[in-house]
């Protein structure tokens, strides 16, 4: 993927998706392989908002069940299925295990009964996926069996506990650049640090962007028929902007905050009762559940929200005293942990939508994905779309593109994303890496070859070819990581990588580890310097 600014000034584009967060990702490559023209702009790094900050759960929404929300729950078990077909390498099943209680909402009998149904309503759950990547149907566990699995749990009084699956990402920052390729790759002109700024004007059936490339400093213009708004916590700002008033998409935004905790290594996810409450659910549990996720040898512990005082737009930093206040709730939920901020090794923090009533705290976060049609606002050209989860951005994006389809007066073709594979993916992750290790076992350790594979999928190899030109390829850049200086080489090459944060933080798994050390970044600069051009 190549970055050339010049494919965007030319001919209108049917479509031109404001935003590559996973959601304007997902709605590029909708359209593109539903054979429109689109040009897909992100004003900074691809993910770099949102996206990247995410908890990496792929989730099927069984605290939905709590809520009652049925209809929320079939359409996010559907989207896992839907990841785990098209991104194996990157989506993975997670188990995770709730402990059990004598009494109250926790207990045994009940969790199991919601398991049941659970197991009920997602009973095609693995239709199309690979047997490897099925979710298996939920089970009640002894208390011996919950410690085995979850030691932390040890000092609490559980009477045992309930396991089921869920999925985890890989790497969030990943699975949005291979469902970018997957658009660059259906004819979608991609750029990054490529921002739109304002509205030129709106003649008849095209409009003119007002764009500027962050990299060179230059301002041009980019022509669309249809202007999608997939800007994230920025969609109302800058609907405002293009519109020049106020707009229908007009919704207020919450801070959510991950934090990232060195950990034994843990097989399991696992939940814990915060002293928060949960405002989101119709049965009064007295406490929000801590979600603890391995990742790498850490925890990562969420979600945590917070009322914010603005209206969404960029999170430039957390506000003083956020994080520490959140180090206090989980330490006091899990005070076996005894976490403090000097061993903190990175924090996800994001804004998400929530309802225009939560001024104050608890945070009500918005439920439900919002499309909106500036038609009834005299801006026919123009739909802003607000995604609620990564889990669910492809299914929006269908809802958005079937739209743009009846908006250019035509029946939508049916959608391919859900059965198009991404970039990368194999038909079988352990085949693929058996043959990983048969041919190229000698060359590499155990532990890097897996992580090129789950990172690349069938397309490793070519991090390997860099063994012929490249000295010291297969050198670590960090000795706890498996990411190695060929790696940096390669992305710089070919996945559009326009500075060394973008290599570290997104293209390689260093900056979420809490590895963008100084040294870190200088491997990454060098990489960039020594990136061949890339091939297009
Ligand atoms: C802490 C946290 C944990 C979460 N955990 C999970 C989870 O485990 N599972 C899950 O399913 N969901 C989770 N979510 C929710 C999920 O991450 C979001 O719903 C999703 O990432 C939103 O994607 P998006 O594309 O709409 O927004 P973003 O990722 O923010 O993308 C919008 C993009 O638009 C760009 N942009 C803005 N203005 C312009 C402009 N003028 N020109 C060009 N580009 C522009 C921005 O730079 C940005 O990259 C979590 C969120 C947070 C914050």
């Amino acid at each position: 993927m190549k970055r050339a600014l010049d494919p965007l000034h030319e001919e209108p584009f049917d479509i031109v998706v404001i935003g590559a967060g996973i959601l304007g990702a997902s709605i590029a490559r909708d359209a593109a392989l539903r054979g429109l023209s689109v040009a897909l702009v992100e004003k900074r790094d691809f993910g770099a908002q949102t996206s990247a900050n995410s908890l990496k759960l792929i989730h099927g929404g069984l605290r939905y069940l709590q809520h009652l929300d049925l209809a929320r729950m079939r359409s996010s078990i559907r989207e896992r299925s839907v990841w785990l077909r098209i991104a194996p390498h990157l989506v993975e099943p997670l188990p995770f295990v709730v402990p059990t209680s004598r009494s109250g909402l926790h207990r045994k009998t009940l969790l199991r009964a919601a398991l049941q149904v659970n197991d009920m309503l997602s009973r095609d759950r693995n239709s199309g996926v690979p047997e490897e990547r099925h979710i298996p149907a939920g089970r009640a566990l002894s208390r011996n069996e919950t410690l085995e699995l979850v030691p932390e749990l040890e000092s609490r009084s559980l009477t045992g506990g309930v396991m089921f699956h869920d999925a985890l990402m890989y790497s969030a920052e990943r699975l949005v650049l291979a469902v970018i390729q997957g658009a660059h790759a259906a004819g979608a002109v991609v750029a990054n640090y490529v921002e739109i700024q304002g509205r030129r004007s709106a003649g008849t059936g095209v409009t003119t962007l007002a764009a500027r490339d962050h990299r060179s400093g230059s301002s041009f213009e980019v022509h669309a028929r249809l202007v999608v708004n997939a800007a994230g916590p920025a969609a109302p700002t800058l609907a405002a902007r293009l519109l020049g008033h106020s707009t229908l998409v007009e919704t207020p935004y919450s801070l959510a905050l991950n934090l990232v905790f060195p950990a034994r290594e843990h097989r399991v996810a696992f939940t814990l009762p915060s002293s928060s409450r949960d405002p989101n659910s119709v049965v009064h549990t007295g406490s929000r559940q801590l979600l603890v996720v391995p990742w790498r040898q850490r925890s990562l512990i969420g979600t945590a929200h917070y009322p914010l005082a603005g209206r969404g737009g960029d999170l430039e930093a957390v506000e003083d005293g956020t994080v520490e206040r959140f180090l206090a709730e989980i330490n006091q939920a899990w005070p076996e942990a005894a976490f403090d901020a000097a061993k903190l090794e990175h924090v996800h923090a994001g804004l998400l939508p929530t309802l225009s009533d939560s001024g104050s705290s608890p945070v009500r976060l918005l439920k439900r994905h919002r499309v909106v049609d500036h038609g009834a606002e005299g801006a026919p050209w123009l739909i802003s779309a607000v995604s609620v989860k990564y889990t669910t951005a492809r299914l929006v994006a269908e809802e958005v593109v079937d739209h743009l389809f009846t908006r250019r007066g035509s029946t939508p073709p049916p959608c391919r994303t859900s059965h198009t594979l991404l970039p990368g993916a194999p038909a079988s992750v352990a085949e693929l890496l058996a043959a990983a290790r048969r041919n190229y076992g000698e060359l590499l350790e155990g532990e890097v070859l897996e992580h090129l594979v789950r990172s690349y999928g069938t397309g490793f190899p070519r991090v390997l070819d860099y063994r012929r030109t490249l000295p010291r390829w297969d050198e670590r850049v960090e000795a706890s990581a498996p990411v190695i200086r060929a790696q940096l080489v390669h992305s710089a090459a070919t996945e559009m990588v326009c500075c060394a944060e973008d290599l570290v933080l997104r293209r390689t798994e260093l900056g979420p580890r809490g590895l963008a050390s100084d040294a870190a970044l200088a491997a990454a600069a060098e990489a960039l310097a020594a990136a061949p051009a890339p091939a297009g």
